[in-house]
């Protein structure tokens, strides 16, 4: 059930929205202008209904600071206007709202309006969740990564904790695609990219597909000696999968994996980083494959082999 946010300081006009509205919306009634802004910054909402007069802070100074928040100035807001008051209405329209509703409330307007703001939310969202995923894969794409690194980046720096930038790549997949062919080469990446994924599920994991047969993996807070244990953990999996290869060049699909952990400090770049980790994989390549070699905090490499 899609969250509807209502801030209005009349207790019989918010009641007479909420009983207009609930049975098809999860509904919340902030009564004090402060405590909406505050809830609405907590995130979750898919509409706010605003009321324009209310002491202490308007509506459109609510508006405004609703606007300036990351998390809740891609939430519709509706504003609740009176009849008589066409300059409110100009106003809050010019200011972003998406519409107004007006009192006394016509139950069926009211309805739709909000259904209308609720669906076209739920498209948009969509419609950028989608814009976001690679479709090959179901996993995020090179350009969600692009913004995710930046914002993962910043928030190790904060929080002082170690992030591990990884990057894996299917052995041999050209000559797995000359053998089998693009179709069953797609199958691979796909199979690949769930069981990494399946191993990657903490809300501090993520995962990408960087282009081709490669794959890049983001994880917070986990120092290299766990990390590398976990890397394994998935490299295994991925050649437990036991998906026949050529046999000149391997029995099973398998992987080849390099990262590197940093405690990032400020003034640092991801981009410095990244090519490690890429160095990393390239060492891995040419120690035989199917394999992780993780640079650690220090920069020396934790070696799965020789
Ligand atoms: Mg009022």
């Amino acid at each position: 059930m899609e969250k509807i946010l209502i801030v209005d300081d009349s207790l019989v006009q918010s009641s007479q929205l909420k009983s207009i509205l609930e049975d098809e919306y999860d509904i919340t009634v902030a009564q004090r202008p402060e405590d909406g802004l505050r809830w609405a910054s907590e995130g979750g909402f898919s509409l706010i209904l605003l009321d324009v007069v209310m002491p202490g802070m308007d509506g459109f100074t609510l508006l405004k600071k609703l606007q300036e928040e990351i998390i809740t100035q891609n939430v519709p807001v509706i504003l609740i206007t009176s009849l008589s008051n066409v300059a409110n209405e100009q106003r809050g329209l010019i200011l972003g709202a998406v519409d107004y509703i007006t009192k006394p409330f016509k139950p069926l307007i009211v309805k739709a309006r909000v259904n209308t703001h609720i669906r076209l939310y739920q498209y948009r969202k969509l419609a950028e969740q989608q814009s976001m995923t690679d479709q090959l894969t179901g996993v995020a794409n090179r350009r969600r990564y692009e913004q995710y690194s930046e914002t993962k980046w910043s928030e190790a720096i904060r929080l002082h904790v170690p992030l591990s930038i990884c990057m894996f790549d299917i052995d041999h997949f050209k000559m797995y695609n000359d053998t089998f062919g693009h179709p069953a080469g797609d199958k691979v990446i796909a199979a690949v990219a769930q069981t990494a994924s399946s191993h990657l599920k903490r809300n501090t994991d993520f995962l990408a597909r960087y282009g081709g047969e490669e794959f890049v993996a983001l994880s917070l807070g986990e120092p290299a000696e766990q990390m590398f244990q976990h890397l394994m953990k998935i490299r295994q999996a991925i050649e437990g999968l036991h998906i026949p290869h050529n046999p000149s060049v391997s029995e099973w699909v398998t992987v080849s994996v390099g990262g590197v952990t940093v405690i990032p400090e400020k003034g640092q770049d991801y981009g410095f980083y990244l090519k490690i980790a890429d160095a990393m994989l390239y060492d891995a390549k040419k120690n035989g494959r199917n394999q992780v070699i993780l640079a650690d905090e220090k920069l020396k490499p934790l070696r799965e082999r020789g």
